[in-house]
């Protein structure tokens, strides 16, 4: 497979390492779309989800060509195949994670179903009336309503980390907050609003010294950080394929295996027992099957191992300097407009840019930016309680992924621009 090298083809830049994006692009085919009156698709919704290289549909298509059939339990060639596949993606996903134990990784739906999972199983066991769960307000819904399902269940009380103005967890507060009461820890490791990457292994450390465990929402660190559970001693992390470059409709959930033994089941079914009986003595499988009640979304897991795959193939450092230079590109064609304002501006941040324009509404900006090709995100960006400690109801977000170009940069601040004219007249 072609994957693109560290070059250093821009002089103009110094020492600063590039990116061949051009061949990395090559391996894309939605890249090559035109949209709106043949107009170059330009994709700056990659917090969204993350476009799919051509491996990845291969491995799609193979599966359904080749070996479509359900796993675990037939004894013909191609229920072996799907079944080794399956097995070999799980193995993928623990292996890029750096998990100890294949039996770590549960497939699930994505991050939504994994948070689900912890906080259905793990929650409903283990926690009491007046256990306290810390949260940040910088998460996306999906790590905060199911806490706030267990809480009206359970009498389970919710703490919530602040954020400080650049769009930074506030330590010293979520110190304050952490007592004997505190069970459970969770946190996003970057944010889709914010593009921080967030201190894990701090909070982490902090968590564990009063006994409670921790949950990353792992959403949009997959794509952005050499995520390894062990070294972060994380208790849960939660991830969904279609973030980084896999297909939609699948993830996992790491979680330590001491505690997936101890976990009661979420959801029954096929697949997740060892033996039914009518009377009621039904034995479950073992982790991860306990946890994979029916038949999976077999040729997706297997695509998401692929997609895992070519991920580690590309140069990790001249993509992240390469996605640092679009990141300050985009933030300067917003900077441009009179009256913009950035949500986020933590060090080290991602390639999410959350912007507002003074006396422009920004869905009226998500609109008419399409009608130049240009995809970026408006709203609330599921995380209403973030914006809102920013007095805001929606902002316009644009994310950049590695095959993003300076070129497409310069074409959105053009279009920006003409559309921030249009509103203002
Ligand atoms: N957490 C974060 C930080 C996210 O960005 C997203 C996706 N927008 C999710 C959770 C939910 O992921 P999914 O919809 O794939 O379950």
């Amino acid at each position: 497979m072609m994957q693109p090298e560290a070059t250093d083809q821009t002089p103009s830049q110094g020492t600063q390492a590039t990116f061949d994006v051009e061949a990395l692009r090559a391996q894309f085919p939605i890249l090559a779309r035109k949209v709106n009156d043949d107009r170059p698709l330009i994709y700056f919704d990659n917090a969204a989800t993350s476009q799919t290289p051509q491996a990845v549909i291969d491995a799609l298509d193979n599966y359904y060509h080749r070996y479509n059939a359900n796993i675990h339990r037939g004894l013909h060639s191609l229920a072996d195949e799907a079944t080794a596949a399956f097995e070999g993606a799980r193995e993928r996903v623990q292996r890029h994670i750096n998990a100890s134990d294949k039996r770590e990784i549960v497939f699930t739906r994505g991050t939504t179903e994994a948070i689900n999972l912890v906080a259905q199983s793990y929650g409903r066991a283990f926690l009491e009336r007046g256990d306290e769960v810390i949260i940040s307000m910088m998460e996306h819904h999906s790590n905060i309503v199911p806490w706030q399902l267990l809480a009206a269940e359970r009498g389970v009380v919710i703490r919530v980390i602040p954020v400080t103005e650049s769009g930074e967890l506030d330590i010293e507060a979520y110190q304050a907050l952490l007592s004997e009461r505190t069970r459970l820890v969770c946190v996003n490791h970057v944010s889709n609003v914010l593009g921080t990457i967030n201190p894990i292994q701090q909070i982490t450390e902090l968590a564990h010294a009063h006994g409670a465990k921790v949950l990353v929402d792992g959403a949009q660190g997959l794509p952005h950080a050499q995520v390894d559970v062990q070294a972060l001693d994380v208790d849960f992390y939660a991830m969904s394929a279609h973030k980084v470059y896999g297909p939609t409709g699948i993830g996992a959930l790491y979680a330590r295996l001491e505690l997936l033994e101890a976990m009661p089941p979420w959801q029954g079914g096929g697949e997740m027992i060892q033996l039914v009986k009518l009377d009621g003595t039904t034995t479950f499988a073992a982790p991860p099957h306990k946890f994979e009640a029916g038949t999976p979304a077999i040729a997706e897991a297997v695509a998401f191992g692929a997609a895992l795959e070519w991920f580690e193939a590309l140069p990790f450092a001249a993509m992240e300097a390469w996605e640092r230079q679009l990141t300050a590109a985009v933030e300067a064609e917003v900077n441009s407009i009179e009256g913009a304002r950035i949500i986020g501006t933590a060090p080290g941040k991602t390639g999410v840019v959350s912007f507002v324009i003074d006396g422009v509404h920004s869905q009226d900006i998500g609109l008419l930016i399409d009608q130049f090709g240009v995809a970026i995100r408006t709203g609330h960006h599921c995380a209403q309680p973030l914006l809102a400690s920013y007095g805001l109801e929606a902002s316009c977000r644009a994310s950049v992924a590695p095959y993003n170009t300076l070129e497409e940069v310069a074409t959105f601040g053009d279009a920006l621009r003409r559309v921030v004219g249009m509103v203002r007249g």
